[in-house]
């Protein structure tokens, strides 16, 4: 994106991921530590409280008044509460007060207590869980009745708190708040450390990025050690490898064709100016200085034509249009040409049985074009070359055949390269561009066809190539 329209950056969206992330923390712990805790405490309250009455209960009936005593103090502390033991005549027999002056059970409060308790003090009910008033916050009455270890009845009457004390809530809040803080700081500081750690690779790469676009194809960029940014470093050394090896190309490529513009050219304001100056007159130097100019201008065509089937093939990038092509014609057709340009050369066609090919003809005849030129210009002092087609199992293979000096084993892979030439002189004046095979390659493999050399030094050289035969 680019940067003037960019509104988030890497560091900006890690600290919102983390404040969004740590607002969802203090809001999950208020619900629960705050608006839960009330609620929460309530039913815990009367579990407890619920609990400690009948454990209390089965003291009363099974233990001595010290051990029941003992019990009766242990648990009022646990639990925060306050307690009376009566006889069946209402007589105290034990208490324990832990809430002071919060406790129903003393004073006038305790009638709302005896009240709410009547149905165990009647022995209608066995035990109860009731709440008193809201007076100085609501408390909780656990009432229950048994018999003692005299045979007597017993009532037991407990009171305790049902809501959390506020000053624990306030607690509770600060410590919230405390804990936001902290949060908040924390959020930052990853923020600021993950952010650093992201951005410092990204912008090392994008600077030595916009040196990439200036031209400066070295490749070194790396990714810190980030799987992604180490992928995008990958990415980017591998287009700077590429872009490299394309300049390289291309600066070859203007040296090679300005070379090859240059020769001729020179060759032929050369000679007509000494068909000016010198040779006019006479008629057989002039003859012979006009063969070397129209050599050196068939040489300037032929480079032109290799730099145009190039830059169409280019251009063409893969496309190809099969057609049935009737090798025996199209070969008739060519070696014609051959003859009539070049009388000196024997140029043979032979098509053995039904030759016709499934192939993109323009491609086809570029690539007979391009192998029977090599051939003549490299073939031997018989001035021959064949060109046959004969079925095989693949389709139809077609192979050029000359008898000059060979290829070296070694040269074999290279001579396909494009602009490779050999430091081999041509047998004929006119010299290539070093992009024919290049050419002959491409076409080639664009479709698909085998190909090949077969060559022996000094006896000559076969290229071959194997196209399906078109079904009629
Ligand atoms: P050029 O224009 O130089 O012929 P090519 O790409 O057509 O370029 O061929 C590359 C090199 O392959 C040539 O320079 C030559 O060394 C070698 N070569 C191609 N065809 C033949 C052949 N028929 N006989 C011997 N060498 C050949």
């Amino acid at each position: 994106m680019n940067p003037k329209t960019a509104t988030h950056s890497i560091r900006g969206n890690i600290q919102r991921a983390l404040l969004i992330y740590t607002a969802a923390v203090i809001v999950l712990l208020w619900v629960g530590q705050i608006v839960l805790l009330k609620p929460f405490y309530q039913v815990m309250q009367r579990i407890t409280v619920n609990a400690a009455g009948e454990k209390l209960l089965r003291g009363l009936s099974t233990q001595s008044d010290e051990d029941f005593a003992a019990l009766l103090e242990t648990l009022c502390l646990r639990h925060n509460m306050s307690a009376l033991v009566l006889n069946s005549e209402g007589v105290l027999i034990a208490s324990q007060d832990m809430l002071g002056g919060r406790s129903y059970l003393t004073g006038r409060r305790l009638d709302e207590v005896a009240k709410l308790c009547e149905p165990v003090l009647l022995g209608e009910q066995q035990t109860l869980l009731g709440e008193t008033g809201p007076e100085k916050g609501a408390t909780l009455v656990f009432a229950g009745r048994t018999t003692g270890t005299d045979g007597q009845p017993r009532v037991l009457i407990l009171n305790a708190l049902e809501s959390p004390v506020e000053s624990a809530v306030g607690i509770l809040k600060l410590q919230l708040f405390l804990i936001l803080i902290f949060l908040l700081f924390i959020s930052l500081v990853i923020s600021g450390i993950v952010s650093r750690q992201l951005v410092s690779p990204i912008r090392a790469i994008s600077a030595r990025a916009k040196r990439l676009a200036q031209g400066n194809y070295t490749a070194d960029y790396s990714g810190a050690g980030i799987t992604e940014i180490e992928e995008l470093a990958e990415t980017l050394n591998f287009s700077a490898n590429g872009l490299s090896h394309v300049e390289e190309l291309r600066r070859e490529l203007v040296a090679n064709v300005s070379h090859d513009l240059k020769t001729p050219l020179t060759m032929i304001i050369g000679y007509a100016e000494m068909i000016r100056d010198l040779t006019g007159d006479d008629k057989t130097k002039r003859d012979e200085n006009l063969a070397v100019i129209i050599d050196e201008a068939q040489r300037l065509t032929g480079l032109v034509n290799d730099l145009i089937a190039v830059s169409r093939d280019e251009m063409a990038a893969g496309e190809t249009r099969p057609e049935p092509i009737d090798l025996a014609a199209m070969l008739q057709e060519l070696v014609g040409r051959f003859s009539a340009t070049l009388p000196e050369y024997t140029v043979t066609a032979d098509c053995c049985g039904d030759c016709v090919i499934l192939a993109d003809r323009t491609a086809t005849e570029q690539v007979l074009y391009n192998l029977i030129t090599n051939a003549v210009n490299y073939t031997g002092s018989d001035k021959a070359v064949s060109v046959t087609a004969r079925p095989v199992e693949a389709g139809i293979r077609v192979e050029i055949r000359d008898t000059g000096a060979g290829i070296p084993a070694e040269q074999l892979p290279l001579i396909w390269e494009r602009y490779y030439r050999s430091r081999n002189t041509h047998q004929r004046p006119v010299a290539g561009s070093g992009l024919g095979l290049s050419i002959v390659r491409s076409a080639l493999e664009r479709q698909g066809f085998a190909y090949g050399v077969e060559s022996e030094v000094g006896e000559g050289s076969c290229f071959w190539f194997e196209a399906p035969r078109a079904t009629s």
